[in-house]
């Protein structure tokens, strides 16, 4: 017997092996490991038979030389999500399987063990019953739960898989590697216990053996994942939860660049099971599906607990007088305010490190990274200069390397910044910072959370960290430091980005007592910002949509993004010429913008060119140009993004 074999390489080749006698239970989509050149790969199985067709010499055929276990082999299913992969999103074929096939060792299976703590459970409220009912009656296949922060949707997904439980059936909930925080999954086992499995890329091989197999095989009723865990086979999937939907994370941002809600809608339609998404700040994208009916629309317009939300303040820093460079006078006096009265004070700042870069007073030379175009980030506890794209580092010169001063300047400030002005401001407080360089350790978070409830810390600044999720019953006041971060980027999206994250951010306050919003700014008067201020995302939609629309943006087209990258500057610019020409001559002028430089050009050693033009029906087109172009041009590095979201 022999087997077509095709492995993870972006060409769409398969190749020919012969199947032991030992394996003859071998069957299409096993995954196994056969010789390939010099070394071992992993492949899967195409399809099987009994000769070698079109090879001439069979005594050059290699033989397989591991079978994995059955749970991982893929189902038709799975092959139909890696075809519409492939077609949609223009990769190639064998990347595609093995995005989906996933990447897996055959050890060992570790059981997860997760206890029911059945601890306070809620009434639902009128709003959160009437939701539930609207999806479970629905006939559409998507729904839409827009509930603003703290609005119980939690609750809601609870029941909805309760329900699907009592029909025998599996639920799939998805969430981005952000917001999947120990106290989100342990809400989750509290209520379930062993009926759930967890899925990310945090667990051991066995673990993640234990989710995929458990779910495959219908021992469990919940799977918990991030982003790739929507390709797990289940036994008899009912439905499919995708929360926080807005999350950029629920893109693949490389080849195949596909999008997790989309995936997830194929599914349900493979598979007929209901999907629904749920976001406080809903994309674009799906706010539009269900304000034009396509999707289910559910509203959850008011916090679970009749809580009223925060009150949000913006202070202008164009004339607010500072105590400190970050932090303006009536922050502190708020901070002041919320520290008498006990509770505690959450600062969002969405930098880490000290500085972001070090200039040199006399010559005025900065810093750069030697890989990327990027300044280095100061960090000064551990006394680094440290890249935040690629991860290199250095000790901070002494002497300027151009101009030989000693006179630097730091510009820019972190969260280590903000952390020492913090504490300098309230010498008296318990401060933490989180953000990447202090929360590596394995335990960090559930020491976090507990030393939250206990009320062991009264300021807390951190970064998109702590923007997501958290549910802190004594956090009462919320500072943003510097909201307009995001706004001047080169991003079409660059606003909702900023309405989502502040909203975001502000629905960490006021959870369990009333709270307070204060949000420095130099725009105040922009909608994203007001948005924001007012509690009022629908009007922000109104408003963004429109703006999309006049300036034929996504939701209204649909753009792909080629990342053209080669080490050789001259040799790329020169190569894209062509590429450039290639692809007009094929799919016209309409749309085309670029090539540009990448807003960053030069990273991890790397050149970076933009290709953007529009898609429409012409997929196939555009595959089969793509397809000779990358054939043409071996040396040079193609990502092809379809509806991207990192436009930079
Ligand atoms: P979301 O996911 O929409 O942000 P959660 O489900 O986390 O909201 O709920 C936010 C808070 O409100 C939680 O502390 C939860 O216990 C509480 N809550 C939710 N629903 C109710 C309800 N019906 N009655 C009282 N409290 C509720
Ligand atoms: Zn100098
Ligand atoms: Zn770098």
């Amino acid at each position: 017997m022999f087997a077509d074999i095709l492995f993870n390489l972006p060409f769409d080749r398969k190749f020919t092996y012969s199947v032991p006698h030992s394996f003859s239970f071998i069957k299409k989509g096993d995954r196994v490991k056969v010789p390939f050149g010099s070394r071992n790969m992993t492949g899967i199985v195409l399809n099987v038979k009994e000769n070698p067709d079109g090879i001439d010499d069979i005594s050059k055929i290699k033989e397989i030389l591991e079978l994995y276990s059955p749970y991982f082999r893929m189902t038709e299913i799975q092959f139909e999500l890696a075809r519409r992969i492939w077609l949609y999103y223009l990769s190639g074929y064998g990347q595609a399987v093995h995005t989906v096939a996933g990447a897996y060792k055959d050890v060992r299976i570790k059981k997860q063990i997760f206890e029911i703590n059945p601890e306070n459970k809620i009434l639902l409220n009128v709003n959160q019953n009437n939701a539930i009912n609207q999806f479970m009656n629905t006939d559409k296949k998507t729904s839409l739960l827009y509930g603003v922060t703290g609005s119980g949707k939690t609750e809601v997904y609870f029941t909805i898989i309760e329900q699907f439980m009592q029909k025998n059936k599996q639920a799939l909930y998805l969430l981005p590697e952000i917001a999947l925080t120990p106290q989100i999954v342990k809400r989750f086992t509290d209520r379930f216990g062993e009926k759930v499995a967890v899925f990310n890329s945090k667990l051991s091989n066995g673990e993640r053996n234990y989710a995929l197999k458990s779910f495959r095989q219908g021992e469990i009723d919940l799977l918990i994942g991030t982003r790739s865990a929507v390709f797990l086979p289940a036994k008899h999937l009912g439905v499919i939860i995708l929360d926080e939907e807005h999350e950029s994370t629920f893109k693949q941002q490389d080849n195949p660049c596909y999008d997790t809600r989309t995936v997830a809608q194929w599914r349900g339609e493979l598979e007929n099971v209901k999907v629904i998404f749920g976001s406080a700040t809903p994309s674009l994208e799906s706010f539009k599906l269900s304000v034009s009916g396509d999707y289910e629309k559910i509203m959850l317009d008011k916090r679970g607990d009749g809580r009223k939300m925060p009150d949000v303040f913006l202070v202008d820093m164009a004339i607010e007088k500072k105590v400190s460079r970050n932090i303006s006078r009536k922050m502190h006096e708020e901070i002041i305010n919320t520290l008498q009265k006990k509770e505690q004070v959450l600062l969002f700042h969405n930098r880490r490190g000290f500085s972001s870069f070090q200039i040199c007073k006399s010559c005025g030379e900065v810093i750069k990274c030697k890989n990327c175009d990027i300044t280095l980030n100061y960090h000064k506890k551990i006394n680094k200069l440290i890249c935040h794209y690629c991860d290199f580092w250095k000790t901070p010169p002494k002497k300027c390397e151009k101009c030989n001063s000693e006179d630097f300047e730091f510009m820019g400030s972190g969260t280590e910044k903000i952390e020492e002005e913090i504490q300098d401001l309230f010498p008296k407080a318990r401060i933490i910072r989180v953000d990447r360089d202090t929360s590596s350790s394995k335990n960090f978070y559930s020491d976090f959370y507990k030393k939250m409830i206990n009320r062991e810390f009264d300021i807390i600044i951190g970064t998109q960290m702590i923007g997501k999720g958290f549910d802190f019953p004594y956090v009462t006041l919320v500072g943003v430091l510097w909201a307009d971060f995001i706004l001047d980027f080169p991003d079409f999206r660059s606003a909702e980005r900023t309405a989502q994250l502040l909203s975001q951010v502000a629905g960490r306050s006021g959870r369990a007592r009333d709270g307070k919003v204060f949000i420095q700014t130099y725009a105040k008067d922009h909608y994203a910002i007001l948005c924001a201020k007012d509690h009022n995302y629908p009007r922000f939609f109104g408003e963004e949509i429109e703006r999309r629309k006049i300036l034929k943006y996504p939701p209204f087209i649909s753009f792909v993004r080629v990342v053209l990258t080669y080490k050789d500057k001259v040799f790329l610019e020169n190569s894209i010429a062509d590429i450039t020409s290639m692809l007009k001559l094929e799919i016209g002028q309409e749309y085309f913008l670029g090539p540009a430089k990448a807003a960053v050009f030069f990273i991890k050693g790397m050149f970076r060119y933009n290709i953007l033009f529009k898609i429409n029906n012409n997929r196939k087109q555009v595959y089969e140009v793509i397809k000779k172009i990358k054939s043409k041009n071996p040396k040079i590095r193609f990502k092809i993004d379809v509806d991207p979201i990192d436009m930079m």
